[in-house]
């Protein structure tokens, strides 16, 4: 105990309360808090704050989507208000209104506060039981979370995408899926415009390849699940943004879906079903009507430059 209050005096500052003094040898027993980074030193000191694991579990997580969520939208709200970018913009005639945007806003923040907020105060319990680490520092290597983090990404991608397709069908689609495709031109905030259970059963896919990982290695810290949900949420933001910029990620990456893929799920209701990459669709079938159109559109630019080019030989 002595090594701990010790170690949080110097580095922290804090834990002149008895009760979080405790809290210290109970949460960072044998923990030599000299060897920590700042960032480890700053989460020991929330869960210390706090109190209460669950509790900073639960706030962390919470905060942690609301910020990112709403954060990665707005580039794409402003980017709607930039007529040099429409060139950019998959359906170029569909620009989402102010009251399409407000309203998607509100029926998102409503299933956050009411769906959301109560079952995250599950979340640090369910880590625990899978044995995954909370409050414990230090952080795993960067090399250990690349890989589990690359491995939510097959899972995530393969199970979305057969429960995505299931969603589609006739009675789930009727029942379910239905509200996410209210918007057949989607921008970055329809993300997570959704049925509550459809949040839960595509959310099984998001969080179900930590725990399953979890459960087989018992390595797994909850810093790598919040990393990954971050680059999750950049994926299905940026997915149905809109827009395709020379620089979104299905450029330079040809396997990565991205708003290309997405958009067009949106527009035609049917194919393009997985999230992060395009391998699924393409053995499976689902992505031909994505590939006709994109095929009619490239060509009908090509007759487009030829014909300006003509008439630029025919004027001069
Ligand atoms: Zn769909
Ligand atoms: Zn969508």
């Amino acid at each position: 105990m002595d090594f701990v209050s010790s170690s949080f005096n110097s580095t922290l500052g804090a834990l002149t309360n008895p009760a979080t003094a405790q809290l210290a040898t109970d949460l960072y027993k044998g923990t030599d808090f000299n060897s920590l980074n700042v960032l480890e030193k700053a989460w020991a000191n929330w869960y210390l704050y706090w109190g209460n694991p669950v509790l900073a579990t639960g706030i962390m997580s919470f905060v942690l989507h609301e910020i990112v969520y709403f954060g990665r939208a707005i580039p794409w709200i402003i980017i709607d208000q930039m007529p040099s970018m429409r060139k950019y913009k998959l359906q170029d005639e569909k620009i989402p209104t102010a009251k399409q945007q407000w309203d998607c806003t509100k029926s998102v923040l409503l299933s956050h506060f009411t769906v959301e907020l109560p079952q995250i105060w599950s979340f640090h319990p369910i880590c625990e039981y899978f044995g995954m680490a909370t409050h414990e520092v230090p952080f795993p290597s960067l090399s250990t979370m690349a890989w589990q983090i690359a491995l939510f990404f097959v899972f995530e991608d393969a199970f979305h995408y057969w429960a995505h397709r299931a969603l589609h069908w006739g009675p789930l689609y009727k029942h379910i899926h239905k509200k996410h495709h209210e918007f057949s031109a989607p921008f970055g905030l329809a993300a997570e415009y959704a049925h509550p259970l459809e949040v839960l059963i595509l959310g099984t896919g998001t969080i179900g390849g930590p725990f399953l990982l979890c459960a087989f290695t018992k390595n797994l810290h909850i810093l790598t699940v919040y990393v990954w949900i971050v680059l999750r949420l950049f994926q299905a933001i940026d997915a149905h943004s809109g827009y395709d910029l020379p620089i979104s990620m299905h450029n330079w990456i040809p396997f990565w879906a991205g708003a290309d893929h997405h958009d067009h799920h949106h527009a035609a209701f049917v194919g393009c079903y997985a999230t992060s990459f395009r391998w699924w669709d393409h053995f499976m079938g689902t992505d031909a009507s994505y590939k006709r159109t994109r095929a009619r559109q490239a060509e009908k630019k090509r007759q487009a430059a030829l014909a300006a080019k003509a008439a630029e030989v025919k004027s001069s």
